[in-house]
C-alpha cells in the first residue's frame, strides 16, 4: 500500500521544498523503496508552458509530452525515474476539469463548490499517480507559502486526505525559515511557529518541520521550535545551505529524515545504499579543474529559466572531475560579431539553448559562426539547433539571407519553417510537437559514437523544423544531418565531425541527464572542452 508524504512551505518562497522533496526522495529509494514525486501548483494556467521563463523559469517536459513546473526535474535527476502528466498538478487544470463536468451535465443539477467538487478532484489526482506508478511512496510537494490564499483548496484537499488514509499512512513536512538576526546573534524560530500556526490553523499537524537555516540550531532553538511546532525534538530537521544541492540528500540523512519520516508512516527503517551518490559529491566538492561554458541566450538573468541546460553541463562537468563555471551571454549583446568575439575570447565551449522569438537571434547566429570558425566545442539546443542551420545556410551553403519563418516570413530561404502538423494549431497551451521521440542516427557519426548506440529517444518542444527543401544544398556544402526522425522526414541532430565538437539537436537533451549519467551530448561537449585545456 502506498503511503504519502505531504510537503508544504512557510515564511518565505524560494525555501527549496522542491530540492527537499527530491532529496528524501532519493533517500528513500536509496533504502529500495520506490517513489514518486507529484507537485501540485496552485496557479490559474492550466500548466507552465504558456508562461515567461522570466516570471516562471524553465519549462521542464516529460516523456509523455506534458510541460511542467521545473521541480519535475530536480525530481528526476534526483531519483533517476521518469515522470509524466500525472506528476504536476495546477489550480488551472483541476478546475478545467471541473467545470467541463459541470459543462456535460455531470452533476446533475447541484451546486459545484470548491468542497467537495474541487477537493475531490485534487483527491482523485492523487490517487490516479498512486494507480498508475502503484509507488511505495508518493511525495506530493505544494506549491507557494502557507497562508496564500490560492493554496487553500489543495491544503484542504490534503487534510481530508490524511483523514481519509489514517494515522501512519501519511504524513507532512513542513519546510521553514529561521532567519539569522546578526544584531543578537540569534536564530529566530518566531516566523516558523506562527507559520505552523496557520497550518494547524488548516487542520493539519506537521509531524516534521525542515529548517533552512544558514547556522546550526542550537539546542534551545531546536527544542523551541519542538515544544510550541508540537513535534518530537528529533524531528526538527536542520537543512543548512550548501554549495551544491547534490549535497542536501547527505546532510538531511545525516540528521536522519528518512528514519524519522518512516518511523512516523509506521515503516521499519533499512539501510540506505548511498555509496554512488557519496562519491559523486565527493568528485563535486573537489574538482580538479574549472571549465568557462558560455550559454548564450535570452532569459540569462535569471538562471532557472536554463536550470535543466546549467544542470547537465555541471553532471558533465563531474564525469570529467571538472567544475564548469557558467558565462551568461546575453544574444542581445552579440548583435556585433567584434563585440562578441570579446565575449566569446575566454570561453573553451559554448551552448546556445531553446527559445521563441526573434529577440536576440542575430548574436545567436553571430556565436555560432565564432564557435564554428575557431573550433570552440558548441551544444545547440532546438532553437539553437535551428540558429545552426541558418548560420551554415547563410555564411557557408551561399543562402545569403537564409531565415526561419518564425523570425522573417518573407525569407527568401526559409530553412526552417513551421511543421506542416503546425500549420492548422489554434492556440498555444499545449499544442507544439511536445514530448518523447524516436530518432535515428547515422552509424559512425559524431552522434552515434557518443550515445553507443544508433536509436534513441529524446523530448521535444518545439514548432518549427528543418525544411527538406534544403537539405540537398546544405549538406553539400558539408553539414551532415546524423539524426533523423524513424520516417526519415525530420532533421533531428546536425554536426561538423570535422570540428573537436560542433554538434546540435533538435530535442532537449538536457531533460535526460542525471547527475550520475550526464547525457551523452554533454559529456561531449565538456569532454572536447577539457581536451583543450
Ligand atoms: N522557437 C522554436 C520552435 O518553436 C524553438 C523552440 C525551442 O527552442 N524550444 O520550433
Amino acid at each position: 500500500m502506498t503511503k504519502y508524504i505531504f510537503i508544504t512551505g512557510g515564511v518565505v518562497s524560494s525555501l527549496g521544498k522542491g530540492i527537499v522533496a527530491a532529496s528524501l526522495g532519493r533517500l528513500l529509494r536509496s533504502r529500495g523503496f520506490s517513489v514518486i514525486n507529484q507537485k501540485f501548483d496552485p496557479y490559474i494556467n492550466v500548466d507552465p508552458g504558456t508562461m515567461s521563463p522570466f516570471q516562471h523559469g524553465e519549462v521542464f517536459v516529460t516523456d509523455d509530452g506534458a510541460e511542467t513546473d521545473l521541480d519535475l526535474g530536480h525530481y528526476e535527476r534526483f531519483t533517476d525515474t521518469s515522470l509524466g502528466k500525472y506528476n504536476n498538478v495546477t489550480s488551472g487544470s483541476v478546475y478545467q476539469h471541473v467545470i467541463k463536468k459541470e459543462r456535460r451535465g455531470d452533476y446533475l443539477g447541484g451546486t459545484v463548490q470548491v468542497i467537495p467538487h474541487i477537493t475531490n478532484e485534487i483527491k482523485s489526482r492523487i490517487v490516479g499517480a498512486t494507480k498508475q506508478f502503484k509507488p511505495d511512496f508518493q511525495l506530493i510537494e505544494i506549491g507557494g507559502t502557507i497562508g496564500d490564499i490560492e493554496s487553500l483548496p489543495f491544503i484542504e484537499a490534503i487534510r481530508q486526505f490524511k483523514s481519509e488514509v489514517g494515522i501512519g499512512n501519511a504524513v507532512s513536512i513542513h519546510t521553514t525559515l529561521l532567519p539569522y538576526l546578526p544584531t543578537s546573534g540569534e536564530l529566530k524560530t518566531k516566523p516558523s511557529q506562527h507559520s505552523v500556526n496557520v497550518l494547524r490553523s488548516y487542520g493539519i499537524n506537521p509531524e516534521v518541520l525542515v529548517c533552512r537555516t544558514t547556522k546550526p540550531i542550537p539546542k534551545t532553538e531546536r527544542e523551541k521550535l519542538a515544544l510550541f511546532c508540537s513535534v518530537p525534538k528529533d524531528a526538527v530537521i536542520e537543512c543548512r545551505d550548501m554549495k551544491s544541492i547534490y549535497e542536501v540528500p547527505l546532510a538531511l540523512e545525516a540528521q536522519n529524515l528518512a528514519g524519522v519520516v518512516l518511523n512516523a508512516l509506521n515503516t521499519e527503517n533499512r539501510k540506505a545504499n548511498l555509496k554512488e551518490w557519496e562519491n559523486l559529491v565527493e568528485r563535486i566538492k573537489n574538482p580538479k579543474k574549472v571549465i568557462k561554458v558560455a550559454i548564450a541566450g535570452k532569459y540569462t538573468k535569471l538562471s532557472d529559466a536554463y536550470i535543466s541546460v546549467v544542470e547537465s553541463l555541471k553532471h558533465a562537468g563531474y564525469a570529467n572531475d571538472a567544475a564548469v563555471d557558467i558565462k551568461w551571454i546575453n544574444s542581445e549583446e552579440c548583435m556585433d560579431y567584434e563585440t562578441c568575439k570579446n565575449l566569446m575570447k575566454d570561453v573553451k565551449a559554448v551552448v546556445v539553448p531553446g527559445g521563441f522569438g526573434v529577440r536576440g537571434i542575430e548574436g545567436k547566429l553571430n556565436v555560432i559562426r565564432y564557435a564554428r570558425e575557431n573550433n570552440v566545442p558548441f551544444l545547440g539546443l532546438c532553437l539553437g539547433m535551428q540558429c545552426a542551420v541558418i548560420e551554415y545556410a547563410r555564411n557557408v551553403a551561399g543562402l545569403k539571407e537564409a531565415n526561419s519563418t518564425e523570425f522573417d516570413e518573407n525569407t527568401a530561404y526559409p530553412v526552417i519553417d513551421l511543421m506542416l502538423e503546425q500549420k492548422n494549431v489554434q492556440g498555444y497551451g499545449g499544442t507544439m510537437r511536445l514530448g518523447a521521440y524516436e530518432c535515428h542516427l547515422k552509424k559512425g557519426s559524431v552522434a552515434a559514437k557518443a550515445y553507443g548506440k544508433n536509436v534513441i529517444s529524446e523530448r521535444h518542444r518545439h514548432r518549427y523544423e528543418f525544411n527538406n527543401e534544403y537539405m540537398k544544398q546544405i549538406s553539400d556544402a558539408g553539414l551532415v544531418f546524423s539524426g533523423m526522425s524513424p520516417d526519415g522526414m525530420l532533421a533531428e541532430i546536425v554536426e561538423l565531425p570535422e570540428l573537436d565538437w560542433f554538434v546540435a539537436s533538435q530535442f532537449h537533451p538536457e531533460f535526460k541527464s542525471r547527475p550520475e549519467k550526464p547525457h551523452p551530448l554533454f559529456k561531449g561537449l565538456i569532454d572536447a572542452a577539457v581536451k583543450r585545456l
